[in-house]
């Protein structure tokens, strides 16, 4: 079974920051490349480096630290933009410069004030001198969807010769309809010299509600990369949600025999980290990710999914990784269910960092009696950015005391001084004893 491989591009970090209230700074965009980067995606657009300094550090930083998937930076289609880009991206293992250039008449006459023949020779040369910088080079004809289609594929072709490996089709205003968009890859296909050497990409704004369904439609006429974000944040309504394409496939395979190398599990962690950190909401009936995607409200349904969850559930919660809703974290929660908790946020943690998670969880959990998920995740983001040199040598023992007088104070919770105690000291516990279910009950209550 041969199914075509759809590369997920994930622009939460440029297209979807670009959104009102959802800028991050560099610190943060850094920590939600890593998690995109266990989610699994392909491609990273990390920023627009010559937008800001922030944008340039942000894609730099992304670029030396994060290996595995293509980090992606964008430029518009002059010199400086790419050689700005390049410079942030150079790092990269493997670095993709993005180039636009709007293409529709009215972004031509309005915005740009140029004519389609000076159009189509900036997009070449900016093309040909991004490829001579970097062999993996994408094009964007901005407004594609309203652009005249032979001038389209005019411009296509001269980006193709001119080395662009992929050619991404912006639905930029989400104006498109499904069988619409659907066509335009079609013609594409069939009309572009060339084409069969690069990657065609959907890339849809929600405007309508349509981004998914857009997207899903480009990719059944022969996209194969497909340009996303996480909760479907970005421009105005939005871009196309990265949860929402990946399930569709996964779900109706039967109807979209492709393969994405996405680990669903940790979607909704991703969900959970950019709501955290963006402090925009998830809508609560969003599909996939929204706190009621999963929720059984009506007695005949609840009745129905606990005699069996297909009667109306058509995936699982766990196969998104949201967490059993009846394992609710508080201070008499053990270390299992913490590292399980753990584990389903992204986070398997081997036993001395769980020591850590597990020492600074109880003192939260005895002041905000229920410890919720994005609690949870701050605390793994403190103990993971106090490294590995938090993390006590096993036989290392801390002493009840220290815990009740960190618990103690009706104040803010403060960081375990560490290493905090000495070994064989009255009232210690000693950390190697992971197994004893004393420690795992008992600590900071
Ligand atoms: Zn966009």
């Amino acid at each position: 079974m041969d199914r075509p491989r759809i590369t997920i591009f994930d622009t939460t970090l440029r297209d979807g920051e670009q959104s009102p209230g959802c800028s991050m700074n560099v610190q943060e965009k850094l920590r939600l490349a890593q998690q995109l980067d266990r989610l699994g995606v392909d491609v990273i657009e990390a920023g627009f480096p010559i937008a800001s300094d922030g944008d340039f550090e942000a894609v730099q930083r992304i670029s030396a630290s994060v290996r595995r998937p293509i980090i992606a930076g964008l430029a518009r289609a002059c010199k400086g933009d790419i050689d700005r880009a390049w410079e942030a991206l150079k790092d990269a293992a493997r670095p993709r410069i993005h180039v636009f250039l709007a293409t529709s008449d009215i972004h031509l006459k309005y915005k740009l004030r140029i004519t389609r023949e000076q159009c189509l020779e900036q997009a070449r040369e900016a093309v040909r001198h991004a490829a001579a910088l970097c062999s993996d080079v994408e094009f964007s004809p901005e407004d594609a969807t309203r652009t005249d289609v032979p001038f389209l594929c005019q411009v296509a072709e001269a980006v193709i010769a001119a080395g662009a490996t992929t050619v991404n089709i912006p639905d930029t205003v989400g104006y498109t309809m499904p069988e619409e968009y659907g066509q335009l890859i079609r013609t594409l296909l069939e009309k572009v010299a060339g084409i069969e050497k690069v990657t065609i990409s959907t890339h849809c704004h929600n405007d309508l509600g349509l981004a998914v369904a857009n997207s899903l439609a480009g990719v059944q006429e022969g996209a194969r990369q497909v340009e996303c974000t996480i909760n479907g944040i970005g421009e105005r309504a939005g871009n196309a949600s990265l949860e929402e394409i990946v399930m569709a496939m996964r779900v109706r395979r039967d109807r979209y025999p492709y393969e994405a190398g996405i680990a669903s599990e940790h979607i909704f962690a991703s969900s959970q980290m950019l709501a955290e950190i963006t402090r925009v909401p998830v809508q609560p009936n969003k599909a996939i990710t929204g706190r009621n995607a999963f929720a059984h409200e009506a007695g005949i349904h609840q009745d129905g999914v606990l005699k069996n969850p297909l009667t109306y559930e058509i995936m699982t919660p766990q196969s998104v990784g949201v967490p059993d809703s009846r394992l609710v974290l508080g201070k008499h929660s053990g270390r299992h269910a913490l590292a399980l908790r753990c584990e389903q946020l992204g986070y398997p943690f081997e036993r001395r960092e769980l020591d850590e998670v597990y020492r600074r969880f109880v003192v939260l959990a005895d002041r905000i009696k229920k410890v919720q998920d994005s609690h949870l995740l701050e605390l793994i983001e403190e103990v993971k950015a106090a490294g590995g040199k938090k993390i006590p040598p096993a036989g290392a023992t801390i002493p009840f005391a220290r815990v009740a007088s960190a618990t103690a104070g009706a104040g803010e919770v403060r960081p375990l001084p560490f290493p905090a105690a000495v070994s064989g000291a009255p009232g210690s516990i000693s950390f190697s004893d992971h197994h004893s279910d004393q420690e795992d009950y008992l600590w900071g209550v």
